[in-house]
């Protein structure tokens, strides 16, 4: 099993925007496959292409199904508001509440090249919209009000001088931020 290593916050590849991707071939289907290797070893719940350094419109992600790939996608619709702990593989053992719509109707191409289209409610729809954000350039941080960003971002200095955080099951290092729960990473 080959993996990419996480991207983390303050990597600028982060806070670009991806591109459009035009060409399902081979290529891409490798790519969303260590992906998603990437993504379980990480233990996390969906992975962005630009968290492993490639700016491509493409995420993976895993609410239970089985691994799934969403390409070029794009919220069409959305409603509601849910208030959710939200943590990020780019930011490990980091969560902040954040409200964000909690119905979002979602369309995009699978690596077969057929178009899907469909509703995520609550965690889905949290999933889907934090994978879109990554694609657009913005991490969680950002969503916080500048309050709370300052204090997230002495947090996450606090962590780093602190050591390197825990990477995944193979790592021993408990998490940085007390609480932080791995299975709400997205
Ligand atoms: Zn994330």
């Amino acid at each position: 099993m080959s993996t990419f290593a996480v991207r983390l916050f303050g990597d600028p590849v982060l806070r670009q925007r991806a591109a459009e991707v035009e060409e399902l071939d081979g290529d891409l289907a490798r790519l969303a496959s260590t992906m998603i290797d990437t993504m379980y070893e990480a233990i996390g719940l969906g992975l962005a292409a630009p968290q492993v350094g490639v700016l491509k419109r493409m995420y993976v992600y895993d609410l239970g199904e089985g691994p799934q790939v969403l390409i070029n996608p794009e919220i069409v619709e959305s409603s509601g508001a849910w208030t959710y702990d939200e943590g990020c593989l780019s930011l490990p053992g980091m969560q902040f509440e954040i409200v964000r719509p909690k119905l979002v109707t979602v369309q995009g191409i699978d690596l077969d090249a057929n178009e899907v289209v469909f509703e995520g409610d609550e965690l889905m729809g949290r999933l889907i919209q934090h994978e879109i954000d990554h694609l657009d350039g913005t991490l969680l941080i950002e969503r916080l009000d500048p309050d709370r960003r300052k204090e997230a971002l002495r947090e996450w200095r606090r962590a780093q001088l602190e050591g390197p955080p825990s990477m995944g099951p193979s790592s021993g290092a408990p998490a940085v931020v007390g609480g932080s729960d791995r299975s709400r990473h997205l």
